[in-house]
C-alpha cells in the first residue's frame, strides 16, 4: 500500500496553520505550532500565485494522506461527476474509509485509521474490507470486526474523541457501529482549503 511519507509537520510549517495530522500529539505543546512556541513576528513566506495553488494541493493531499497519481484520480473522478468539482472532489476524499474511520473517532489520526484498515480490522456492510481509499456510500455500515484486537483500541479512541461525529455519520453510541446517512456538505469538511486554487492548478 503506497503511503505519504514525508514529515507532515513541515507541511503544517509551510502553511502557517495546523492540519492536525498527527492526532493526539497535534493538541499537546509537542507541537512545533503551539502558539506557546510561537516567535512574534512569524509570517508566512510571499508566493507566487502558482506557488499558492500548488501549495493548497500539497496540502490537502498530505491531510488525507493521498499520493499525487490518486489525487489526480480523484480529480477526475470530480470533474466527470455532476455538481460544483471542488466540493466533489473533497466529498470523494470526506468518504475515504480511513476518513470516516478518524471522523468517528475510532482513530486517533488517519494514519492510524489506514494501518487498522490494512489489518484487517474493519468491516464495510459485514465485509472485510482491506483498502483504507474505499470509497463509502449512503447507506454503508461500518464496523470494526468482533473479537479482533482493535475492538479495544477503537473503544478508548471513541472516549477521547473531543469533536461531535459529523451529521453526515450516524454512530452507534454502545458500540462500534456506524452508517453513512448522506454525502457531507461543504461546510462540514473541516480542512481549511481553498478549492479553487486546486481547480485551477489542474485546470492548466
Ligand atoms: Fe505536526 Fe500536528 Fe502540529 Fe501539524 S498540527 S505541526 S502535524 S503536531
Amino acid at each position: 500500500m503506497a503511503r505519504v511519507t514525508k514529515p507532515v509537520c513541515r507541511v503544517c510549517r509551510r502553511n502557517a496553520e495546523k492540519l492536525y495530522l498527527k492526532g493526539r500529539r497535534c493538541e499537546s505543546d509537542k507541537c512545533p505550532l503551539d502558539p506557546r512556541k510561537q516567535r512574534k513576528g512569524m509570517t508566512q513566506a510571499k508566493t507566487s500565485e502558482y506557488g499558492m495553488q500548488m501549495r493548497e494541493k500539497n496540502k490537502v493531499k498530505v491531510y488525507y494522506g493521498v499520493l499525487e497519481k490518486q489525487f489526480r484520480r480523484y480529480f477526475a473522478m470530480a470533474k466527470k461527476t455532476r455538481g460544483v468539482t471542488g466540493e466533489i472532489l473533497l466529498r470523494f476524499l470526506e468518504c475515504r474509509l480511513d476518513n470516516v474511520l478518524y471522523r468517528l473517532h475510532w482513530a486517533s489520526s488517519r494514519r492510524m485509521a489506514r494501518q487498522a484498515i490494512g489489518h484487517g480490522h474493519v468491516f464495510v456492510n459485514g465485509k472485510r474490507v482491506n483498502r483504507p481509499s474505499y470509497q463509502t456510500r449512503i447507506g454503508d455500515e461500518i464496523s470494526i470486526g468482533e473479537g479482533t484486537k482493535y475492538v479495544e483500541i477503537a473503544k478508548q479512541m471513541k472516549e477521547l474523541g473531543s469533536t461531535p461525529v459529523p451529521a453526515w455519520l450516524e454512530a452507534s453510541e454502545t458500540e462500534l457501529k456506524a452508517k453513512i446517512v448522506r454525502y457531507p456538505l461543504r461546510d462540514e469538511v473541516s480542512i481549511p482549503v481553498d478549492e479553487h486554487l486546486i481547480i485551477n492548478f489542474y485546470s492548466k
